[in-house]
C-alpha cells in the first residue's frame, strides 16, 4: 500500500506548460523563495519556531540567502538566540583551546575539537527541509499524473524534461507513487527524455561555439544565445535541497 501524498496538480501542469529546461527547477526556486521569506517573517517571533532555528539553523547557502533577504529585524532576532545556543555548545571547548599555550600537539587537538562542534552545528537546514517537503509532493505528482493522465504523459514526454539533478530526485520519489511495471516504464521514459534533451542542449552549446567563428557571424542564433548557461544548469539544477534536517 502506497502512502497517499497531497497532489500539486495545478503547479505541476503550469510548470510543464512553461516549457523551461526543468520545471522542477522553476518550482523549487519558488519553494526556496517561500521558505526564505518564512524565516524572515514574524513567524520567528514565536517561541516554537525559535527553538527550531536555535536547534537546527540553516546550511551556508541558505544563511547567505537570509543575510541578503533585506529583513534585518527578524534575522537579528534569529541570530541573537542562535549565538546563545552556539555559546552553550562551544564555550568550554573554545576556552580549553584558548588555554593551550605551550604544547603544539595539544593546541591543535583542542582547536580541532572546537571546530568539530562548529561542523556539527552546520548540519541540517530548516529551509532545505521545507523545500524537500515541496520537492517530494511535486515529484510524486509528476509520477502520478504520468500514470493517470494521458494528456500529461504525452506533453511531458514531448517536453524539454528535467535537469540531471531533478531527474535523480524524480526517480527516487517516484517509488512513492508507482510500482512494478509502471515504475520501470517511468524510469525508462524519464531517462530517455533526459538523454534526448542532453543531446539537444549539447547541440545548442556547439552551435554557440560555431557562432563565434567569423564565417558564421551572420547566421541565425537559433535560440542559442544562452546555451552555455543552459548547458551548466541542465547538469546541476537550480534551487537544490542541500541538507534537510530529516533525511529521507
Ligand atoms: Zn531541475
Ligand atoms: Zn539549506
Amino acid at each position: 500500500m502506497k502512502v497517499q501524498l497531497q497532489l500539486e496538480t495545478i503547479p505541476v501542469w503550469d510548470g510543464l506548460k512553461e516549457g523551461s529546461e526543468c520545471f522542477l527547477c522553476s518550482l523549487m526556486k519558488g519553494a526556496e523563495a517561500d521558505a526564505v521569506r518564512y524565516y524572515l517573517s514574524s513567524a520567528v517571533m514565536t517561541p516554537e519556531i525559535r527553538v527550531e532555528t536555535n536547534t537546527y539553523g540553516f546550511c551556508s547557502h541558505h544563511m547567505h540567502l537570509l543575510a541578503e533577504g533585506g529583513k534585518p529585524q527578524p534575522l537579528a532576532l534569529v541570530m541573537d538566540t542562535y549565538y546563545d545556543e552556539n555559546k552553550r555548545l562551544m564555550a568550554s571547548a573554545l576556552d580549553k583551546a584558548i588555554g593551550e599555550r605551550r604544547n603544539a600537539r595539544k593546541a591543535e587537538k583542542a582547536a580541532s575539537a572546537f571546530f568539530d562542534i562548529i561542523h556539527e552545528r552546520e548540519k541540517g537546514c530548516l529551509i532545505c527541509s521545507r523545500m524537500e517537503e515541496r520537492l517530494i509532493r511535486y515529484c510524486y505528482t509528476v509520477a502520478s499524473l504520468w500514470r493517470d493522465d494521458s494528456d500529461f504523459r504525452t506533453a511531458l514526454e514531448a517536453s524539454k524534461g528535467f535537469c540531471v539533478h531533478h531527474t535523480e530526485a524524480l526517480l527516487r520519489i517516484a517509488k512513492e507513487a508507482l510500482s512494478g511495471e509502471d515504475l520501470a516504464s517511468f524510469y525508462s521514459s524519464m531517462l530517455a527524455l533526459l538523454k534526448k534533451n542532453l543531446d539537444r542542449i549539447q547541440h545548442d552549446d556547439w552551435w554557440m561555439t560555431q557562432k563565434y567563428k567569423s564565417e558564421n557571424k551572420d547566421k541565425p542564433w537559433n535560440g542559442c544565445e544562452d546555451a552555455q548557461k543552459r548547458a551548466v544548469y541542465k547538469l546541476i539544477g537550480e534551487a537544490r535541497v542541500i541538507d534537510p534536517v530529516k533525511k529521507r
